[in-house]
């Protein structure tokens, strides 16, 4: 928790740091020292006084450890390497993982970020471990999805195992949507002591409620599945076994074959509809949708609104439910039209919610755009390598 409060603090002195821990100055000296000899804080210059000698300042040593962040879906993966502060070292997309098997996916994934750390000067004994989020539900203690996303053969993959035998590092496998929580919180996006839930529109639509500064893990760590609230009791069946969850009426898909039933499909070249089971690009067709309706196409529009209106509805079960003071909006579907979707579903909450005589919730943009996710996921190495746990040598093909 020390270092924590001194990368949120980014300066503090030992006093300081004293009293936001409830802790002894002798403790306090004691952890300071060991995080001093272990390169992660350095002392800069004197703070100011309030009577006797002046206060030594810690400061975060930024680039002494480095995580990795992967964020894998069906068409686009995002690796980044963050620095002790969340800033963003280097970035690269690279296709999604389609139909190929996990493991040529995870094999050749490794390649990729051991080639880009080489160019970024980055030795591999700095990094603290490689977060990997994506599809939910997932048994989040051995890493293995539960899940036939992104295809069939991830069910059951021991995904953490042999990512960490690839890259020859911790690997923590998590939700994406839980990511982009703790990301945001992790980049100041929100304040420290803040309730906030993550609303996270991706292929599908995701949440994450991070408590000051805790991510809420439930039972198993599948927890604010928001796309599979129900707003319709009687609607149709989703993969998931509900009737009438948010994603299955208000998510990209949904959209995107609502506006093949219409002259729209034409208009932006949509191309023909695929059968409900089958995939499509719709994040991509989508991204048409959201750009006609920023453009002025009041039939996009229409279709835009709506959806916002649904997520709109179901965020009042969201705040309701934690007493949520923001909502922020994450991940790539937002795109052109996040304005829009802030906009309606702040609207929609503060109009309905149980506790607007107490306080509002603001709803606001994510600070770290479309790779929330991903700098979420380098975000929760640090903070279990880092902050919950006691640093310790990197194991190797050891799932953290
Ligand atoms: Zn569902």
């Amino acid at each position: 928790m020390a270092l924590d409060q001194i990368r949120a603090a980014r300066s503090i002195s030992r006093v300081e740091l004293a009293e936001g821990l409830g802790l002894t100055s002798a403790a306090v000296t004691r952890i300071v020292r060991d995080l001093l000899d272990d390169g992660l804080v350095v002392e800069d210059g004197r703070g100011r006084s309030t009577g006797g000698k002046p206060r030594t300042i810690l400061r975060l040593n930024v680039r002494s450890r480095y995580s990795i962040g992967v964020h894998l879906e069906r068409n686009a993966c995002v690796i980044v390497v963050i620095d002790l502060a969340g800033g963003v070292v280097t970035r690269a997309v690279l296709p999604g993982v389609a139909s190929a098997p996990p493991g040529e996916i995870l094999s050749s994934l490794a390649d990729r970020i051991h080639v880009r750390l080489r160019s970024a000067g980055i030795e591999l004994s700095t990094v603290v471990g490689l977060g990997l989020v994506t599809y939910g539900p997932q048994d989040w203690r051995s890493g293995v999805l539960l899940t036939p996303q992104p295809n069939p053969q991830w069910l059951d993959f021991p995904v953490a195992e042999r990512m960490s035998e690839f890259v020859r590092l911790p690997v923590l496998v998590d939700n994406d949507a839980n990511a982009a929580a703790i990301g945001e919180y992790w980049l100041g996006g929100v304040e420290p002591s803040s309730t906030f839930a993550s609303l996270y529109l991706g292929t599908g639509i995701g949440g994450g409620v991070v408590v000051a500064g805790q991510l809420y893990r439930g039972s198993s760590s599948n927890g604010v599945e928001i796309g599979h609230i129900s707003i319709d009791v009687n609607g149709e069946s989703c993969s998931c076994g509900n009737r009438g969850c948010l994603e299955r009426m208000a998510g990209p898909e949904a959209v995107v074959r609502h506006a093949w039933q219409t002259p729209l499909a034409d208009r932006l070249a949509l191309g023909p509809s695929v059968p409900a089971t089958e995939y499509a690009d719709f994040l991509d067709l989508f991204a048409r949708i959201t750009d006609a309706a920023v453009a002025g196409d009041t039939e996009a529009q229409a279709l835009v609104e709506e959806s916002a209106r649904l997520l709109g509805h179901a965020s009042i079960t969201l705040a309701n439910l934690f007493d949520l003071d923001t909502i922020v909006l994450a991940g790539p579907g937002f795109g052109s039209a996040a304005a829009t979707y802030r906009e309606v579903i702040a609207a929609e909450v503060n109009r309905s919610w149980f506790s607007r005589r107490a306080h509002a919730v603001r709803v606001v943009p994510s600070v770290s755009g479309s790779d929330a996710a991903a700098i979420g996921a380098a975000a929760l190495v640090l903070q279990h390598g880092l902050v919950d746990r006691p640093i310790h040598p990197v194991p190797r093909r050891t799932a953290v």
